[in-house]
């Protein structure tokens, strides 16, 4: 869609706040031309009317009036023009959001998360100038000005010629500049997307930067994005500084010419000085929305730019959502099997060819199998994240792609590798945001997951934050958090991977026994990296380059010369 057509949807959104604004706007357009008035029948009532201060009260008291009404305009348009921003940057922000979601975790989210951050948070904030200050604007720019021309014509039609005959100049100045500097904020918006990505990199890899020594160089990268960043963020003021000049300029020559003809025209005696006066007073008021407007076209460029990638975004296409939404029946007992299933992520790259696996209720069944085999994909596949190109995934009987994906994750348990703790209280983390969840529910789900312990010693126990900025976690202690979050749930299907980062034995044996318990008549699907808690499990199904290649008993498949045996002897050297 194109940016601007889409910048005029979404204020539509905020209609009413936004004609509010511009209807208050034009009421302080009028009430200023009402200002002038009384302000040269003040002046020239005292200087050439020969009369006192008191025969012009009237009209001073009523000034005060004008002043202080104008005052409570100014200030009511500005908030009924923020209060529109302010709608519309959450609408934008909540569409993105949806989007994002609606896009999964595996596209996109994870390699460009800088980008899509500022796309989300300074990107949309770039709107608020537009739909606030610009937008606004541009309706007085039209409008103020008819109105004083109204007023000057009948008064000095000379005046009111110059006028019109200049006023359209400003807006066309600024058409010709602005289209050279809407390519240029264009690309300052993408310098500024690379910079940020580019930026988050460097900070999640600092660890491995410093290991590697590679810093320094790093430093030197983002140096020179930022410079990049620099030079284009200058490129762009050059011009908004540029046209504001020559627009201050074209409106004082064009105030100066209708001074001077006034002036001319006041010795000669052909004009009155009221008259000759209020033209005056009112002529800068003529061209100060234009010029405002040329101020605030900045701001329209900017959110041009910052709009291209938001649409850019949006535009990226989700996967369609189920077409007939089945709920799965409630049970506890919930089988799971694939049927042929294949799954590329790109073309040319199969991650999953002809894969079947049938998972009985309360089964524990166990993935291993080198590294690339499949088995993230099989999990991935199992939480909707990617789709089978071919075959299906049936839970209890039915097709998992015609479930109604919300509801059949409130079967799912996920214990992930790395987990990951938002900032908040311990509690939340646990619960995740479930309202109302009960204290006796969140500390059972932690005494089962052995977290318990560990919790109780943090300073302020359950109400202790955790997470970015938070009190840090071990490896161990988040683990047991994410399983505590399993508990919780109490979800009948369990999907974990197991953590491969080598935790001492005592955490490990508290680990194991944590999962030994959660898997307890659920039905347990494990990426399993090691050797104890394979032994454990009901059936392991091999995976390697996409396919099935065994499954069994431990002990079956120990028995047979195959790529279990093999992995079982590299895990022994290993441990
Ligand atoms: P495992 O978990 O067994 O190590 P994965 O399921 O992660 O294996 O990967 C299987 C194959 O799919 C690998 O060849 C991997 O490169 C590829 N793959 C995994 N995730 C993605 C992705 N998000 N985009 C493209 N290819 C992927
Ligand atoms: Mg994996």
């Amino acid at each position: 869609m194109n940016v601007k057509i889409w910048l005029n949807r979404a204020s539509a959104r905020a209609a009413l706040p936004l004609r509010a604004a511009v209807a208050l706007g034009i009421c302080g357009g009028l009430l200023l031309i009402v200002q002038a008035w009384f302000l040269s029948g003040v002046i020239n009532g005292a200087v050439f009317g020969h009369r006192g201060v008191a025969a012009v009260m009237p009209m001073l008291w009523a000034l005060l009036v004008v002043f202080a009404l104008r005052a409570g305009i100014a200030w009511a348009s500005e908030r009924m023009a923020f209060r529109a921003a302010a709608g519309i940057k959450l609408d934008v922000r909540r569409q993105l959001l949806e989007h994002l979601f609606a896009l999964g975790p595996l596209r996109m989210v994870t390699e460009r998360a800088g980008e899509l951050a500022s796309t989300v948070t300074d990107g949309v904030e770039a709107l608020e100038a537009y739909y606030a200050r610009f937008l606004p604007q541009m309706a007085l720019a039209a409008l103020v000005p008819l109105a004083i021309l109204a007023v000057v014509f009948p008064l000095d039609w000379i005046s009111g010629l110059v006028l019109l005959v200049t006023a359209p100049m400003i807006p066309l100045m600024m058409v010709f500049i602005g289209r050279n500097a809407e390519t240029l904020n264009q690309r300052q918006w993408r310098r500024l997307a690379r910079l940020s990505a580019h930026f988050l990199d460097v900070l999640q890899g600092l660890t491995t930067l410093k290991l590697f020594n590679a810093s320094r160089r790093e430093v030197a990268v983002v140096a020179q994005l930022s410079d990049d960043y620099r030079k284009s963020t200058m490129a762009v003021l050059r011009i908004a500084f540029l046209s504001s000049l020559a627009l201050e300029f074209l409106a004082t020559v064009s105030i100066a010419l209708v001074a001077v003809l006034i002036g001319f025209r006041l010795l000669w005696g052909e004009l009155g000085f009221r008259a000759g006066f209020l033209i005056l007073l009112l002529a800068p008021e003529f061209y100060l929305p234009l010029r405002a407007l040329g101020t605030h076209y900045h701001a329209r460029m900017e959110a041009i730019g910052a709009g291209e990638r938001i649409v850019q975004l949006l535009e990226t296409p989700a996967p369609p959502p189920p077409v007939a939404a089945m709920v799965l029946p409630a049970t506890r007992r919930i089988g799971i099997g694939l049927h042929n299933v294949r799954c590329v992520y790109e073309p040319g790259r199969v991650a999953l060819d002809g894969v079947s696996i049938n998972i009985a209720p309360g089964e524990r069944v166990a993935l291993v199998g080198p590294s690339g085999a499949g088995k993230t994909t099989v999990v991935n596949l199992l939480l909707g994240f990617v789709r089978p190109e071919a075959g299906e995934v049936l839970i209890n009987g039915l097709a998992l792609s015609e479930l109604d994906p919300q509801q059949w994750l409130e079967h799912v348990a996920w214990v992930p590798q790395n987990p990951r703790i938002f900032h908040g209280t311990v509690h939340d983390n646990i619960c995740l945001g479930r309202t109302g969840a009960g204290r006796d529910a969140v500390r059972m789900a932690a005494r089962l997951a052995l977290a318990e312990e560990f919790i109780e010693a943090l300073p302020l126990g359950y109400d202790t934050i955790v997470g970015e900025g938070g009190q840090g976690l071990s490896g161990g202690q988040a683990q047991r958090l994410a399983l505590a979050r399993a508990f919780f749930k109490d979800a009948p299907v369990v999907l974990l991977d197991e953590p491969s980062a080598n935790l001492d034995l005592e955490n490990e044996r508290r680990l194991i026994t944590g999962i030994g318990l959660l898997a307890k008549d659920r039905t347990t699907i494990t990426i399993a990296h090691r050797l104890n808690t394979v032994t454990r499990a009901d059936r392991i199904v091999v995976l390697d380059r996409g396919q099935v290649v065994e499954t069994g008993t431990h002990r079956e498949l120990l028995d047979r010369p195959g790529l279990y045996r093999r992995l079982v002897g590299r895990y022994a050297e290993a441990g």
